[in-house]
């Protein structure tokens, strides 16, 4: 299958690469000027089908996929959630949306530090069938960042039943666990499903 992905970042796109081996993947990287849309949604399912749509108007024929994701901390209220990519500012980097939700946590404990990831993807087939599925992982927040490998918020992030972060474990472990996985894996069973 040939698949057009909505997403610019990088870290996402080499999770993208292994979780769906096999497949021929384009990124927005493949599409010279593409404007990208504004997230106006209000969660992640709304944006990921934003990002999808914006998509699928320049690759009509194609699949195309949307993703959005983040991060949620329930005793921050579930942010910074859909507003993961800019928690500390429209244009921040991720290392200083990171340093504020540490900032942000610094007088939390035990329970306090629970913490979740969601992946939203929203696919449209080339006959403009929509799928839209989640993919959540449980864990806590570090107090200190720790690990060299993965994107955004995986150094702080410590998966349930781990005592090292997603950045410690690596892409390996990621690819097998992550809320990006799962969401993967539940849109390859729906289309299993529909052409089995
Ligand atoms: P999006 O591109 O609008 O979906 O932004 C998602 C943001 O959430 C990213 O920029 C990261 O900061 C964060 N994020 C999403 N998924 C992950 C992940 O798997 N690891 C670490 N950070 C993530």
């Amino acid at each position: 299958m040939t698949i057009w992905i909505a997403t610019g970042n990088k870290g996402k796109a080499a999770e993208f690469n292994l979780l769906l081996k096999g497949h021929q993947l384009y990124f927005l990287k493949d599409i010279p000027g593409y404007q990208a849309p504004e997230e106006t949604g209000s969660s992640f399912e709304e944006n990921a089908r934003i990002k999808a749509q914006a998509l699928k108007k320049q690759k009509p024929q194609e699949w195309v996929l949307g993703e959005d994701s983040g991060l949620a901390v329930p005793a921050l209220g579930n942010a910074p959630g859909i507003y993961s990519a800019r928690y500390a500012g429209p244009d921040a980097k991720e290392e200083k949306n990171l340093i504020l939700l540490l900032e942000n946590m610094k007088s939390f404990e035990d329970e306090e530090r629970v913490a979740f990831f969601i992946s939203h993807i929203v696919v449209f087939s080339p006959l403009g069938e929509e799928y839209s599925v989640q993919g959540k992982t449980e864990g806590s927040i570090a107090c200190k960042p720790k690990g060299d490998k993965g994107f955004g918020y995986d150094p702080v992030f410590i998966p349930r039943g781990e005592t090292k972060s997603f950045a410690q474990l690596g892409v390996k472990y990621k690819n097998q666990f992550s809320h990006r996985f799962r969401a993967v894996q539940l849109f390859l069973s729906e289309i299993k499903k529909k052409a089995p």
